[in-house]
């Protein structure tokens, strides 16, 4: 029922429809023979075989059009960029259709329209969607970022026509002359920072760019001003592609191609040297500032590429710990219990004497357990709106464990792509056995793993557990929100037999059926028809409260979180750092605040690259900064490369959320050794007095 190509069918529809309008628009101007390069000459006009470009754009957008009707495709084109691509295509074929009549003025205004609408898809595109298949980068990067560089070029050559002197007819002036250079110029600085954006730079682009202004040089041969000035920028142009390809081809060798599995060593080892937070993570896994054996006696597990893992490390303190990591370079680590002994020295434990005591009881919930559920996207793919569903286990899974369980320290961390960890490190959760942990799991467990079966939570029709009892108001509201609206569950024949499955009761399931199968009524309906058909049985009647109860089970079915048990069963299963890179998607797995889950758009954590970018970005400032001092700018330089910067950058806020939670850990632990009754208050006291014994 998810991924079929019907879904978001209008959108598509209409992208089919407009793109064969642009098309035909552009077609039109080479069969009326007025081709592109049919308009008025100015200074600036290029060459005519500078708009082949079009013709490559909209080969491509081609590709994007048949790729929208891929589960894929569907996702980038029709839920990521959605509404854009229609408003662009429509916009480009007003301005085409204005242009070829003359009306230079007009089709300046829409050429900045169509500008913006494509600068809008670029940057949706390349903040949102990194593309993880060639598919992606052929058919959705590939096109909006010629696309991107293009309409700049035509934004200038449209505005020179509107405002600017007819060469045929007149000699360039010295404002003329002005005016191109400017514009040259202009078009050349966008080269460079397109070249500039990434190490690989946005290299389409900027060959647009330069492809375009080495046409003017050709075109242009009636001032020697402009045309010697437009070969020295389209020289400078071809310098910042050459970067571009340069980066690309150093991407591609250090281990970075387009589609690897993992990310560059270089540039995990400068985010572990600059910007991970180990004393942050320090301080969180040891509940207090000095080196304890919940942190000397801690597994970190280091992932290495072509999975191969590292187990059993230990540290002796934090700069240990950030030492060993920035030199092993894993692409990412885990953290595992704390034992017996030291993980590093287990090999000199006795036998049988090396085991795991405490570790943060952890929770992990993913999207693929969403899978049977969701109808907006499918396998590695997450939106905005299947994201609803984590939203809605966080904070389900939040209020219950605070509740039930008493526990306060509750650490939320976002996996990087599609899911959602919890670590809890309070003491009595820390020393919780696998029994004990499996018995938790257990009890906030209530969805089969079988879809079709209904699931256990109460003894025949009697009402719910106290304990679920709260969740179900919070859920009903959600189910209403997110599976009958938004996600529309019961919209496919597939949606609605599964619901079918669930309701006991055959008499109402066939009448359900019939209704349902001459209709293409909505979800919302068809719950509303549901309702209705229990209220045909009378008020007490058994069959009346077996329904209800049904009902209940279903919402909780469709809502209730979905635990991956195997990750909190066991107290020696690694679990991801917070912090760490994921390897797919580049992004951070940072913490997040749960009463802000509604807020938070996995969408918008941020990626190393986009993290180092910033950390350049602040250099490069501080080196404008001290300009005239070379020396000074060196050592500003180096100061910014040898320093923990994510202050500087947008990790900050996340870090700030896991130091004030280590706060409140470590104050905890605080409170606790001052208290009187506490054992370390009297071996604190005792070593106290032997000091003072001996000072004296
Ligand atoms: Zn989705």
């Amino acid at each position: 029922m998810s991924g079929s190509w019907t879904d978001g069918i209008l959108l598509k529809v209409l992208n089919v429809v407009l793109y064969w309008l642009f098309l035909g628009s552009n077609i039109y101007t080479y069969a009326s023979g007025t081709t592109y390069y049919g308009g008025k000459e100015t200074y600036i006009t290029p060459a005519p075989w500078a708009f082949l470009i079009w013709s490559l754009i909209h080969l491509l957008l081609l590709g994007t059009i048949i790729y929208q009707f891929t589960a894929a495709g569907k996702g980038v084109i029709i839920d990521g960029i959605s509404w854009r691509f229609p408003l662009l295509v429509l916009l480009n074929s007003i301005y085409v259709n204005v242009w070829i009549k003359g009306h230079y003025i007009v089709a300046f205004v829409f050429s900045l329209f169509v500008s913006s609408a494509v600068t809008h898809v670029y940057y949706s595109v390349k903040k949102y969607h990194l593309a993880e298949s060639i598919a992606d980068e052929l058919f959705v990067h590939l096109p909006f970022s010629l696309y991107h560089g293009w309409t700049t070029v035509l934004v200038i050559i449209t505005a020179f026509q509107a405002f600017g002197v007819n060469a045929a007819t007149t000699h360039a002036g010295i404002w003329t002359k002005v005016f191109v250079f400017l514009a040259l110029f202009f078009l050349e600085g966008t080269a460079a920072t397109y070249a500039f954006s990434t190490p690989e730079g946005d290299l389409p682009a900027s060959i647009a760019i330069a492809w375009s202004l080495f046409a003017i040089f050709a075109q242009q041969t009636g001032s020697g001003f402009v045309h010697w000035s437009s070969l020295v920028f389209a020289i400078l142009a071809l310098v910042w592609v050459s970067k571009g390809v340069y980066g690309l081809f150093i991407r591609s060798r250090g281990g970075v191609r387009l589609h690897d599995e993992e990310l560059s060593r270089e540039i995990m080892g400068a985010f572990y040297r600059r910007l991970y937070p180990f004393k942050s993570i320090f301080h969180w896994l040891n509940h207090e500032p000095t080196p304890s054996d919940l942190f000397l006696k801690r597994e970190i597990a280091y992932n290495l590429p072509d999975d191969v893992v590292v187990r059993y490390n230990s540290f002796n303190d934090c700069d240990e710990f950030k030492k060993q990591v920035c030199k092993v370079v894993p692409t990412r680590f885990e953290i595992g219990p704390v034992y017996t002994s030291r993980p590093r020295d287990r090999k000199t434990a006795r036998k049988g004497a090396f085991n795991p005591t405490r570790r943060e009881l952890v929770f992990d919930i993913d999207m693929t357990d969403y899978d049977p559920i969701r109808t907006c996207c499918s396998d590695a793919d997450i939106c905005k709106r299947c994201w609803s569903f984590i939203s809605a286990a966080v904070r389900v899974l939040d209020t219950s464990i605070r509740d039930q369980f008493g526990y306060e320290h509750l650490l939320w961390v976002y996996s990087g792509r599609r899911g959602i960890h919890l670590w809890i490190s309070d003491p009595e959760a820390m020393d919780l056995t696998d029994e004990q942990r499996k018995a938790i799991v257990n009890w906030l467990t209530i969805i089969p793993k079988d879809e079709s079966k209904r699931l256990n939570v109460r003894f025949g029709s009697r009402g719910l557990p106290a304990s679920l009892q709260p969740s179900l108001e919070q859920l009903a509201m959600l189910f209403s929100d997110l599976i009958l609206c938004d996600q529309d569950c019961f919209g496919t024949e597939t949606g609605y037999e599964a619901l079918l499955k669930l309701i006991p009761d055959s008499r109402v399931v066939e009448s359900l059926r019939n209704q349902w199968e001459s209709s293409n009524s909505s979800s919302e309906d068809k719950w509303k028809e549901f309702k209705t058909e229990i209220k045909h049985y009378p008020k007490g009647s058994s069959q009346r409260a077996a329904l209800t109860a049904a009902m209940e089970d279903i919402i909780l079915q469709y809502t209730y979180p979905r635990l991956d048990e195997n990750v909190s069963k066991k107290r020696n299963h690694l679990l991801k750092a917070p912090f760490c890179i994921h390897p797919k998607t580049g992004r951070v797995c940072v913490p997040v605040d749960p009463k802000k889950i509604d807020e938070f758009d996995p969408m918008e954590v941020p990626t190393v690259h986009q993290l180092l970018a910033e950390l350049d970005t602040v250099a490069e400032n501080s080196e404008h900064h001290s300009g005239e001092n070379h020396f000074l700018s060196v050592c500003l330089r180096y100061d910014y490369l040898n320093r923990v910067d994510w202050e500087r950058t947008s990790l900050k806020p996340y870090v700030d959320w896991l130091d004030k939670h280590n706060e409140r850990i470590m104050g905890e632990v605080r409170k606790e050794k001052r208290s009187p009754g506490s054992f370390a208050f009297y071996t604190g006291l005792a070593s106290g007095l032997v000091s003072s014994d001996m000072s004296w």
